[in-house]
């Protein structure tokens, strides 16, 4: 723990560069803001659940995702399709960042949030970043591969340039139902 403060601090004073401090460790993000005008949280992961429905229904593991602008907007929606898109990447907050960054011809989507069913992983945290997202909102933890805060605080490391508010927990039992559902489905065809 002390080696990671003096590392924090190290880094902190470090010259990037760019010509720009570096950004210290920890949550610099800050509180989380309230929903965009017209929305909930509840009800925008009950749209990103719906997306993960068309994923179980191609037979791909259920996790969907949409991304909200600022003034309320769903720009973006996506659900997890690598097997029938034969692409590791094809995850659903991946496939919603496609979507989006079409919609507002831009691959910086500043001051949007992501809701995601489920907990980002590594692939999907950098993504996250290099989209340049406001914010990121998220049902189910994933103990096994979750890269925002179970596994990895992959949104708040040291070196990133930008940093982006996470929130989990948001219907929570339900998407972690629909997951446990879909492999206890699978396990029973023995696939
Ligand atoms: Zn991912």
């Amino acid at each position: 723990m002390k080696e990671d403060v003096q590392g924090a601090d190290r880094m902190a004073s470090a010259i990037s560069p760019y010509g720009t401090p570096l950004p210290r460790a920890g949550s610099l993000w800050g509180p989380v803001p309230p929903p965009p005008p017209g929305h909930d949280w509840e009800e925008l992961m009950l749209l990103a659940l719906n997306e993960a429905g068309m994923a179980e229904a191609c037979g791909e593991i259920p996790v969907g995702a949409i991304i909200v602008s600022e003034d309320g907007q769903v720009i973006g929606k996506g659900h997890n399709c690598s097997i029938s898109e034969s692409d590791p990447s094809a995850h659903a907050e991946i496939m919603a960042l496609r979507s989006a960054g079409a919609a507002l011809g831009n691959y910086r989507l500043e001051k949007c949030t992501l809701v995601v069913t489920l907990e980002p992983c590594l692939m999907c945290t950098g993504a996250i970043v290099h989209a340049r997202l406001g914010g990121l909102v998220y049902g189910a933890a994933d103990e096994r591969a979750g890269a925002v805060e179970s596994c990895l605080n992959g949104l708040d490391l040291p070196f990133l340039n930008h940093r982006v508010w996470h929130m989990g927990g948001i219907a929570a039992e339900r998407c972690a139902e629909s997951l446990r559902a879909f492999f206890q489905k699978s396990r029973k065809a023995g696939r």
